[in-house]
């Protein structure tokens, strides 16, 4: 994988360029996708954002919104649109598989492909440009490195500086994780100075959901939440019959295993949730629990340190008795 900073001196006008992020985006794999589609347009690029599948109500609001394309609901479009690129950006994730069916058509498109990520371990075989670095706050955040070290700061406009201000506000746990450097204060206060409202774009990120949302949350916390104490460890697990009876959409799940982290003494939470077609793990501990190595080991998964996610195709029931046996182990294999 060749330097990033080589990549924007090499972009030729006439060339096309695709931006995609890992499915399900959360603000920081849009905002950050938003910004450099922005960028790259204000900076005379034909420039087109892909998303591998549909995305929060959450994220509406974010401008450009309306020009993404969802692969998968426009699959052959996109994927002509892959095939004549000339350089595909992906942002905020390690592994071509974070973009689930778009994943074979990026993989066979000779396009260049560019990474700008922050998790751990990347699949840095499959990219001919990028910067993967773990001590980012957020891959929002390294667009605007991106966009600094291009030299052209004067296309930063209000546009950009919102996308910006939603991924790094989003991925900061709004300002409050260890990632959040003195750098990623200087860069906010360049921000605000394009005029960006960010109590709005808080409250469009967190104040946005409808009433059965909060219902469905009382509901699992109260019925679907195990404390397992002798491990400081709590468990969600939602079977599809919750889901479907709150009409739980993409989203309205987009948070909820932080909730147990508030408990005194509990230092890793994880929430399952049964999917059509995938059992979804997402897993967030407290400072010494190793998240990304837990989830890659047992779960087909990874993220950082203190947040990751994975997947499996066994039942709810399968996961959960795996999930307690492996605890176990991994917790010994910690001391
Ligand atoms: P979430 O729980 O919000 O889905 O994900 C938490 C973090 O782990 C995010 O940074 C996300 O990118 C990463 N992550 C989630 N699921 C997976 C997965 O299946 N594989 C990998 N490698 N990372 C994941
Ligand atoms: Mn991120």
């Amino acid at each position: 994988m060749k330097d990033i900073n080589l990549v924007f001196p090499s972009l030729a006008p006439a060339e096309s360029i695709v931006i995609t992020m890992h499915q399900k985006p959360d603000p920081d794999a849009m905002g950050s996708s938003l910004a450099l589609f922005h960028f790259l347009k204000n900076a005379g690029f034909n420039t087109i954002v892909i998303s591998p599948t549909n995305w929060a109500d959450f994220l509406s609001w974010m401008p450009g919104m309306d020009e993404v394309v969802d692969y998968e609901s426009e699959r052959s479009k996109a994927n002509l649109i892959v095939e004549e690129a000339d350089w595909i950006f992906c942002l905020d994730f390690n592994n071509m598989s974070r973009t689930r069916f778009m994943e074979q058509c990026l993989l066979q498109s000779k396009a260049k492909k560019v990474l700008i990520d922050h998790h751990r371990e990347p699949q840095v075989d499959v990219f001919d440009y990028g910067i993967s670095d773990i001590s980012k706050s957020s891959t929002s955040e390294m667009v605007y490195d991106f966009i600094i070290s291009s030299g052209k700061a004067e296309l930063i406009n209000k546009e950009i500086a919102s996308s910006i201000y939603a991924g790094v506000m989003a991925d900061t746990g709004s300002f409050r994780f260890a990632s959040t450097t003195a750098s990623v204060h200087t860069m906010v206060a360049h921000l605000k100075g394009f005029n960006i409202d960010h109590a709005k774009i808080h409250s469009a990120v967190y104040d946005n959901f409808q009433e059965n949302r909060l219902r469905f949350i009382g509901h699992v916390l109260t019925h679907r939440m195990e404390i397992l104490y002798e491990h400081n460890t709590a468990l969600i697990a939602i079977p599809k019959s919750d889901t479907q009876k709150f009409h739980i959409k993409t989203g309205d799940t987009e948070g909820l295993v932080n909730y147990p982290l508030s408990i005194q003494g509990i230092e890793m939470a994880a929430l399952l949730i049964d999917r059509d077609d995938e059992r979804k793990w997402s897993f967030r501990s407290k400072e010494h629990f190793d998240c990304n190595t837990f989830a890659r080991k047992y779960f087909n998964g990874g993220g950082h340190y203190n947040a990751s996610g994975g997947r499996s195709v066994e039942s709810l029931e399968e996961n959960i008795a795996q999930f307690k046996k492996v605890l176990k182990e991994f917790s010994s294999l910690q001391q």
